[in-house]
């Protein structure tokens, strides 16, 4: 499937109906999925192969892996609101992907049977809880040896100084992110901010 097939499939999916801010609940917008997905795809690391998505929200990261045949999805997010939406993504896909709500940060999550090949994500930036993506970048090199996340623009330095010893950075991928108003404390009605796809392999 090319780039622009699969932009335009993600952008059918439904969003977050109450985005919460605490939780820095942003949909990833389609063109960006499906830049980080078609990318990771074109290395191998999608098709044939068990993907994870952490923080997976309503679903565009994992309903998009599965469309372009990962061999079992499974996504994770806190929010059983955000997971009754991407379930209802995955049916109008007709793919499926197992979605499971629990707490990225609980010990007690099942890692073995989580284990995977590719972890996908967009996570919280921290914009409301400082470093509220660590938890995630921990998570996701527990599980899988290819990780492709979605960062704040110039945190590359940061993820490679934090993984050191774990993993390298393999590319980090410029992308524009159209950010439409989605909580009361944004001022406009639309924010182009940039962010970084980082592809992190653990080492
Ligand atoms: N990955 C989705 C959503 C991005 S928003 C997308 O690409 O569209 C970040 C998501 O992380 C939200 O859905 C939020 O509910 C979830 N989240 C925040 N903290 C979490 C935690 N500790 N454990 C699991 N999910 C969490």
């Amino acid at each position: 499937m090319n780039l622009r097939h699969l932009e335009m499939r993600l952008e059918s999916l439904e969003g977050f109906e109450r985005p919460t801010a605490r939780l820095e609940q942003y949909q990833t917008p389609a063109p960006v999925a499906a830049r980080l997905l078609h990318h990771a795809a074109m290395q191998g690391a999608i098709e044939g192969r068990r993907v994870c998505d952490l923080g997976c929200g309503t679903g565009i990261l994992a309903c998009g892996a599965a469309l372009l045949g990962a061999s079992a999805v499974t996504g994770i997010d806190v929010d059983p609101a955000a997971i009754a939406v991407a379930r209802r993504n995955a049916d109008a896909f007709g793919v499926s992907v197992e979605f499971i709500v629990a707490d990225v940060r609980d010990p007690d999550l099942d890692r073995a049977g989580l284990a995977c090949d590719t972890v996908v994500m967009n996570p919280p930036f921290g914009a409301q809880k400082a470093h509220a993506d660590r938890p995630f970048i921990d998570r996701a090199l527990e599980l899988a040896s290819e990780v492709y996340g979605i960062f704040n623009e110039g945190s590359a330095p940061f993820v490679a100084a934090y993984t050191e010893g774990r993993a390298a950075i393999e590319e980090v991928i410029r992308c524009a992110f159209p950010m439409r108003r989605t909580f009361a404390h944004h001022r406009k009605d639309r924010v182009d901010i940039t962010v970084e796809v980082i592809h992190l392999r653990r080492i």
